[in-house]
Order: C-alpha cells, then structure tokens, then sequence
C-alpha cells in the first residue's frame, strides 16, 4: 500500500514539474512573441531623409574576417559546398579582384590568411576608409584573426578614418568581453584616435571600463552612438539601428550606406538582423538614389548555420525568424532573393557568417557575373 503511495507521489511530483516546465516555456514563448510584435510596431523607418554632401568615386571591399578565404590560403575553409571546378560561379571564374591597377599591391603572402564566425571588412574609398566590424576570435587567439589577417595583407590602423560596427553581438565586436586581455582586436582599437560607431551602447562590451584603464593619452577611440540614419563621412551614411527581437534578445542594427558616383548606393550589412524587407523599406525612405549594391550577411542560414552549440542550429533557430516556433526556412531565403532581384542590383556579394553555403550558391547562380563570392583576403571591386 505505501509502495503504491510512494509511486503515486513520484508520478504526482513529475506530472507537476512538467506542467510547471510546461507552463514556463509557453510562458517564455508569449513573452517573446509579444515583444516581437511590440519592436515591429514601434519601429518607425525613414525618418528624417538624409541627403549625402557628396558622393564615393570608387569603394574597393576587401573581407579580413569570414568564414571562406581566397584559395591560395591552405590554412582557410575554401569549400563552398558545390563543386567550384565545374560551377560557372567557382573561383576560377571570379573575376580576380586582387590584380590589376587597383591599387592593391599588399597581398603578396597569401598563404595564411584565417577564418572564422565572424565579420569585419576594410571598406576604402576616396573619401575615407572604414574598418566594418571587428571578428569574433572564438578561440581567443593573440593576435585575433583579425589584426593577424590585417598583417597579412597590408592594411594598417592608421589607414582607418573610423570603426562601424553594425551592432553589439559578441561575433561582431571582437569578442570584448575581458577588458585587458591582450588577444582581443580592441587593444589596438581603442589606441586609435578616430570615432567608433555604435547603434547602441556596448554594454556588452565593456571597451569604455578598459578605455578607462589605459593611460591617460593613450586611449584615444571615440565612442559615438548613432541610433538613427546619419551621414558619418562624406558620402556615407548609416541606417541607424533598426530594431529587432530576437529570441536571443533585442538588438538594433546598422548598415553601411556608400552614395557610389554613377551608381547609386551599396549596402553593407554585418548580420542581417534587422531583415532585409525592413532594411530596403527604411533605405528607399531615407535616401533618394536607387541602390546599387549589397554586401554582407542576411541572415540566411538555411538549412544550417555555422554556429551549432551541442548539435542545436543556434542561427537558424535562436538568432533569426521570430522564434523556435518559426525558424527560418528555404522559403525565406527565396524571398530575399527575390526582393533583391526586384532592385536590379549590378552586385551582389553575401557573406558567409551567418549564410549557407546552399543559400550562396543559389544567389551565386541567379545573380552570374553580378554575383561576387566573400572571402577574407579578396578585394571587391566597385567600379
Ligand atoms: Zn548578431
Ligand atoms: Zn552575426
């Protein structure tokens, strides 16, 4: 009889913890798609227009972090999941953007250039050069995959007139989460005297507690926070943050806007967070010239991401679409490629931190001699 008690209580006990897990996690799930429908309502895109005081002559893109590098790095993940010797969009048939008279005569040793989950491109132009987002060195390697990619093909702290990180996810910003540490890319960073633009505070990053420990003259990086659309260099601008929930938590992110001579603008995009519907939406009312160009990641990593912690599709499931309950799908990958087919674009270039390697060769194929491939350690050319 009291056997038959105890095992009653058991079943009681655990029938309880899974109403009360149960009842948490639809909890948890309301929650969230309530404040994704609050973000979505109380953004409010394209206001006031911004009208460039000059346009870019020439935009040469070089990748320093991602997770494909040009070929003739051993050391890197060049595969693209398709067989490059037969695509007519393999790297044999890339235009080779690192030769010519382009300027770019520092890429001589090749040979070990790294890559990873993370972001960060050289953006140089005539009115200015812009170090877009700073890696993520997982590995917490000194130096950062960065600063070394940076050695390795010539490009030097003071080349940089600012910083622009597209926002604050720890894979965008250097991983700078221990201040002092001297692996991480911002030692160098903060040492600079240019501003660094942020759609919103680093609080995950605390670059200003370290700012504060350096020796006074020493650090030098200006912080500026620019939650809404401004221009931040001659003919360049930024989105401002565009606001996303995700189930990981809310983020504001920006995008890079180059008023490119005789073209129109490119975009540059670091994560693809805000969505690429919300993002031509908030361009087409900001600014008036057609766009050009995109470069960057959308946020497309279907049918895996890069990042899977313990087996589970964290980019997919957790840090797109709107939830576990709608994670993206192929579908949504069309789309995007459909909205941008809309634009008539003369480029095309995604990147491959957070977008498939099916999702690349599918655009690769729609978009042919429009289309160029990111890898670390090969210019983009817009000319
Ligand atoms: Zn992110
Ligand atoms: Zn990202």
């Amino acid at each position: 009889m009291s056997k038959h008690t105890k095992k009653g209580k058991l079943f009681r006990l655990m029938g309880l913890t899974l109403a009360s897990l149960g009842l948490l996690g639809s909890g948890v799930l309301a929650h969230h798609y309530f404040r994704v429908s609050s973000v979505q309502e109380s953004w409010k895109p394209g206001h006031p227009p911004v009208e460039f005081t000059a346009d870019v002559h020439t935009l040469e893109i070089l990748p320093l972090v991602n997770f494909h590098a040009i070929p003739e790095s051993p050391s890197a993940d060049v595969s693209y999941g398709f067989d490059e010797e037969t695509s007519n969009y393999g790297s044999g048939d890339v235009p080779d953007a690192s030769s010519g008279d382009s300027g770019n005569d520092t890429l001589e040793d090749r040979s070990s250039l790294r890559t990873e989950v993370g972001v960060s491109y050289l953006i140089r132009t005539d009115q200015g050069t812009i170090l877009f987002d700073l890696g993520h060195n997982p590995q917490k390697t000194n130096p950062s995959a960065l600063v070394h990619n940076m050695e390795q093909t010539g490009v030097q702290w003071e080349d940089l007139d600012a910083i622009f990180l597209s926002h604050t996810h720890f894979d965008h910003v250097g991983e700078l989460d221990t201040p002092g540490s001297p692996f991480y890319s911002y030692l160098e960073t903060a040492k600079q005297s240019i501003p660094l633009y942020t759609p919103q505070p680093l609080k995950l990053v605390p670059l200003r507690n370290y700012l504060e420990g350096m020796d006074a003259g020493e650090a030098s990086l200006v912080i500026q926070e620019t939650p809404r659309e401004q221009e931040i260099l001659p003919g360049i601008a930024t989105t401002g943050g565009i606001p996303r929930q995700l189930f990981i938590g809310y983020i504001e992110e920006q995008a890079l806007v180059i008023n490119v001579r005789g073209k129109g603008l490119v975009l540059i995009v670091g994560c693809g967070h805000q969505t690429l519907e919300r993002l031509l939406i908030h361009v087409r009312k900001t600014f008036s010239q057609p766009i050009y160009g995109i470069v960057g990641d959308l946020h497309l990593p279907v049918p895996d991401g890069r990042m899977n912690p313990l087996g589970i599709n964290g980019q997919r499931i957790f840090a797109s679409g709107e939830g576990p309950l709608h994670p993206l799908s192929k579908e949504d990958a069309q789309s995007d490629l459909e909205r941008i087919k809309d634009l008539e674009p003369g480029l095309v270039a995604l990147g491959t931190h957070d977008s498939s390697d099916d999702v690349v060769r599918m655009f690769a194929e729609e978009f042919g001699e429009r289309y160029r491939f990111v890898r670390v350690g090969e210019w983009i050319l817009v000319e």
